[in-house]
């Protein structure tokens, strides 16, 4: 099988919680075959872009894991600035699980759930005035877990995680070689799962001060269970601004690696 070259940039590899300067939510540049699309586009993602030098004008694309915040809510600048800046349209890549299939409103539940209260304004071009609706912003793709899909020609497959019980939540496999978990809690099944399928790296959900029963997060003692072979292929990311030191050589002497802000792994 032929593979596809791509960089991954780490916009921020911060949590829910996290502040710049720390560091920034943990989404992430993708880019490939001359295109840069997002993993999940957070409330602090415009910011981290800009930070970066990287004009919202050069973003394509995003994929949007799950409805939180770090995750979702940066789509409220990007998607105003594409319409009324520059005019056109964004390609939005969602899980099947994300849509409400009964809403009788065209589009997902990033919509009815994210973005309508401020998108959802008078088209004043038209008389009398329309309400813009999601595709007046994007160009909806669904992807489906399990059918293989391409975005700009990059093989792509999601697959279900557990974050939040009964709120849908994904990760994404990327040309086959590549695992994005998002937000999940731990599941050595999964893990075993991916590297089965020729999996090389996963960039993995963790938490180094997780509360235990309740957490949505993968605590890192969880982690730490692992054999050596599978840590050396496991990349934290979403993890808190206040990280110890000795969390970090904790992680390190075991064989795991971290995501750091601002950082690019090339495929
Ligand atoms: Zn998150
Ligand atoms: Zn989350």
């Amino acid at each position: 099988m032929t593979s596809t070259p791509f960089n991954l940039q780490f916009l921020g590899s911060g949590n829910a919680w996290t502040k710049p300067p720390a560091n920034f939510h943990t989404n992430v540049l993708v880019s490939c075959n001359q295109n840069s699309w997002l993993i999940d586009c957070g409330t602090l993602c415009p910011l981290a872009l800009h930070h970066l030098g990287i004009p919202l004008r050069n973003i394509d694309a995003a994929f949007i894991s799950h409805l939180h915040g770090d995750h979702v809510l940066g789509l409220e600048e990007l998607l105003l600035h594409r319409l009324f800046c520059e005019h056109r349209t964004i390609d939005l890549f969602l899980p099947a699980g994300l849509f409400t299939e009964h809403s009788g409103i065209e589009g997902a539940d990033i919509w009815q759930n994210c973005l309508r209260a401020s998108l959802e304004t008078p088209d004043v071009s038209t008389h009398p005035p329309r309400m813009l609706s999601l595709s007046d912003y994007a160009s909806v793709h669904k992807l489906i877990p399990g059918s293989p899909s391409n975005i700009f020609g990059l093989p792509v497959d999601i697959f279900p995680v557990e974050h939040i019980p009964m709120r849908p939540c994904y990760g994404i496999m990327l040309d086959h070689r590549v695992a994005y978990t998002s937000d999940c809690t731990f599941s050595r099944p999964r893990l075993e799962e991916l590297f089965n399928k020729g999996v090389s790296t996963v960039f993995h959900d963790v938490c180094f001060t997780c509360p235990g029963i309740g957490c949505v997060h993968t605590a890192f003692d969880d982690l730490a269970t692992l054999p050596r072979d599978m840590a050396e292929r496991i990349i934290l990311m979403h993890y808190a601004d206040d990280l110890q030191d000795t969390h970090i050589r904790r992680a390190i002497d075991m064989g795991f690696r971290f995501a750091h802000q601002g950082e690019i792994f090339s495929f």
